[in-house]
């Protein structure tokens, strides 16, 4: 008798989902979704893993493939707590002999699933190959092998058949006679507040309806034809596809994406943008299989580098910046924006990135930490190797990026637009030069050596 817990992370549709298909093959299903409590508290870096934006988003997705369970006779089984005590005691209560996940870069998921293996030995636990395009089995070289650059590794990968989407799931088995029952209250710990949209930002509503959605509709248009010369754009929901944030919680595939502008190239025609698309869902897969490669060094100050960057922690400008109360009115504007709206543009992310470790000299772990916590579309390999490579600690071999924040807002901003629709009350503040920390050097009782004599 097969008795399968499926735990869903990063994975929540019906289409495409391998996980759920191999799933499918069993007598008795409880298909779990585990909302951690650790989420909500403040970690190393200030920040939480989890902000509102994104948790508002969490909950579409979830109640969108409930729904699509509830279609096919199963539920989804939301529990709220720690997550390996949790799946632990669901594992006991019903005798599960076998556990289903997705396989996730994370150093944390992977530790939590090789922990539940280590505790239920009997358990046979699958992790199913479906964050990525490839799987470990299609990479031609070894995995310590990664290519340095990602021009070599998309040079190699160019030549690997991606596999072909799945589709989605008709049938599931029978629930567990005595399923667990919905929690009734919702725990303490959960934020209270009711969200609030942007009144003048972009809205993403999360659920694999919303994502077919919007994959539908980009690829119908003419937009991916001008992808290349628009995707720097600051501003404008068609300026890139937006499917990162339903990317992120598996609403979508990368396979699916993949395979959409594969369709458009052969019914409108490839041309340099609908190849520079492609490329950038190639960035999205080269960064996992760094993470899978490095592990935790992708969170490390030093990351893959030899030495440590040369930035430190300043509370005060840590927290100007994430509030865009910086001298920076552009920098200001890329932070409100991302702030109440939780999506930024990749461009505003490379602006708002080299701001704090070039002109704040702020160590990189805490901007990408606020990233976590604010962003909807987050992506533990994405975010963090994206950080890396702006810090001059990551898979660049050149080294760091810094911005010159005047030329970006020319170049990107040349009638001020964007940044008085997302303006600071402080930018005028700044403008008659004040300074950015408000104790000055002049304060601190340093004395020079040489003044002593
Ligand atoms: C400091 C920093 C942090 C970032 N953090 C995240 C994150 O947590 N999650 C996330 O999904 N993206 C992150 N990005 C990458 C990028 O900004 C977003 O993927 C992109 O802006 C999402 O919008 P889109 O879906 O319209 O992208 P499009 O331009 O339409 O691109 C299509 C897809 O390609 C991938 N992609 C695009 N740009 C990049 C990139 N630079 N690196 C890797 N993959 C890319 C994404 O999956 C994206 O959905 C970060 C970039 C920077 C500079």
């Amino acid at each position: 008798m097969k008795r399968t817990l499926y735990w869903l992370t990063k994975d929540l549709r019906i289409n495409d989902n391998l996980a759920l298909k191999l799933a499918s093959d069993s007598d008795y299903l409880l298909c779990v979704y585990v909302v951690d409590q650790k989420w909500f508290k403040p970690n190393n870096y200030q920040s939480k893993p989890i902000g509102a934006n994104r948790w508002n988003f969490l909950q579409s997705c979830l109640s969108n493939f409930n729904q699509s369970l509830l279609s096919l006779g199963q539920q989804l089984h939301i529990v709220y707590g720690d997550t390996l005590p949790s799946l632990a005691s669901l594992c006991e209560i019903h005798q599960i002999t076998d556990v289903i996940t997705t396989h996730l870069p994370g150093t944390y998921e992977n530790r939590l699933i090789n922990q539940l293996g280590d505790n239920f030995p009997q358990v046979l636990v699958n992790k199913v190959e479906q964050f990525t395009l490839f799987t470990h089995g299609l990479l031609p070289f070894e995995l310590q092998q990664l290519p340095v650059s990602y021009s070599k590794f998309k040079k190699i990968m160019n030549n690997v058949a991606i596999p072909n989407i799945s589709p989605a799931i008709k049938t599931l088995p029978s629930q567990f006679k005595s399923v667990p029952a919905p929690a009734i209250v919702r725990p303490h710990w959960l934020p209270v507040k009711a969200h609030k949209y942007p009144t003048n930002g972009m809205v993403f509503e999360g659920g694999e309806t919303s994502a077919i959605k919007q994959l539908y509709q980009y690829f119908s248009s003419d937009l991916p034809l001008s992808y290349k010369t628009v995707r720097n754009n600051l501003d404008g929901w068609e300026s890139s596809s937006k499917l990162s944030p339903w990317l992120g919680y598996g609403c979508i595939s990368p396979r699916q994406v993949m395979s959409s502008v594969s369709q458009f190239e052969i019914q409108r025609g490839k041309n340099s943008s609908t190849e520079c698309l492609a490329a950038e869902i190639l960035w999205r897969e080269y960064f996992q299989w760094c993470h899978f490669k490095v592990g935790a060094k992708t969170y490390m100050f030093k990351g893959l580098s030899s030495s440590q960057p040369l930035t430190s922690f300043y509370p005060e400008r840590f927290s100007k910046w994430c509030l865009g109360m910086t001298p920076y009115p552009l920098v200001n504007a890329c932070m409100n924006e991302l702030r109440i709206t939780g999506y930024l543009s990749n461009r505003g992310r490379q602006i708002v990135a080299s701001c704090l470790v070039n002109e704040l000299s702020v160590d990189w772990r805490y901007g990408a930490a606020w990233f976590e916590e604010q962003l909807i579309d987050y992506d533990a390999a994405v975010n963090w190797g994206n950080w890396q490579y702006i810090a001059g600690v990551g898979v660049d071999p050149r080294g760091g990026r810094h911005f010159n924040l005047q030329k970006q807002a020319v170049i990107f901003d040349p009638d001020g637009r964007y940044q008085s629709k997302w303006a600071s009350t402080c930018d005028k503040y700044f403008l008659s030069n004040q300074p950015l920390d408000s104790v000055d050097a002049a304060d601190w009782p340093v004395t020079m050596a040489k003044d002593n004599g």
